[in-house]
């Protein structure tokens, strides 16, 4: 087994790539996000990289008016907020990521339970450039 396809660093290579990526204990059958080389429910070392489908349900939210620098750098501020949520995975895990195809000005009309999808958002240009996990309301 090669711990490094269980990094973070392997995580963003296949977001890059469009994929959404977690790992499985053959053991046990769980998924788990972050990535681990060790189940932490059963501790075997018995895992495997497999794609997920990215469908999910939104299970908390928050509408972001102080923007970390990443997302002011996209655009994001004060005037125009963000929605940064939870959404836990049809496979089981849950995981963070920017929530679009909201009305973050209406932040009561963003409701917890939606389903959603994966997306894959780029930002920065050449060798800055990176893809980060967002969802689709
Ligand atoms: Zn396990």
């Amino acid at each position: 087994m090669n711990d490094l396809m269980f990094t973070h660093a392997a995580f963003n290579q296949a977001l890059a790539e469009k994929k959404l990526i977690g790992s499985k204990c053959r053991n046990c059958g769980k998924i788990h996000l972050p990535l681990k080389p060790v189940c932490p429910d059963c501790h075997s070392d018995k895992m495997e990289i497999i794609n997920l489908s990215g469908k999910g349900k939104l299970s908390a939210f928050s509408v972001i008016y102080i923007a970390p620098t990443a997302m002011i750098q996209a655009g994001y501020d004060r005037k125009n907020p963000y929605c940064a949520g939870v959404v836990q995975l049809e496979e089981g895990p849950s995981i963070c990521g920017q929530i679009l195809g909201v009305d973050v000005l209406r932040p009561e009309t963003i409701q917890v339970g939606s389903q959603v999808n994966a997306t894959f958002i780029e930002r920065g240009e050449g060798e800055a450039k990176k893809t980060f996990l967002g969802f689709q309301v």
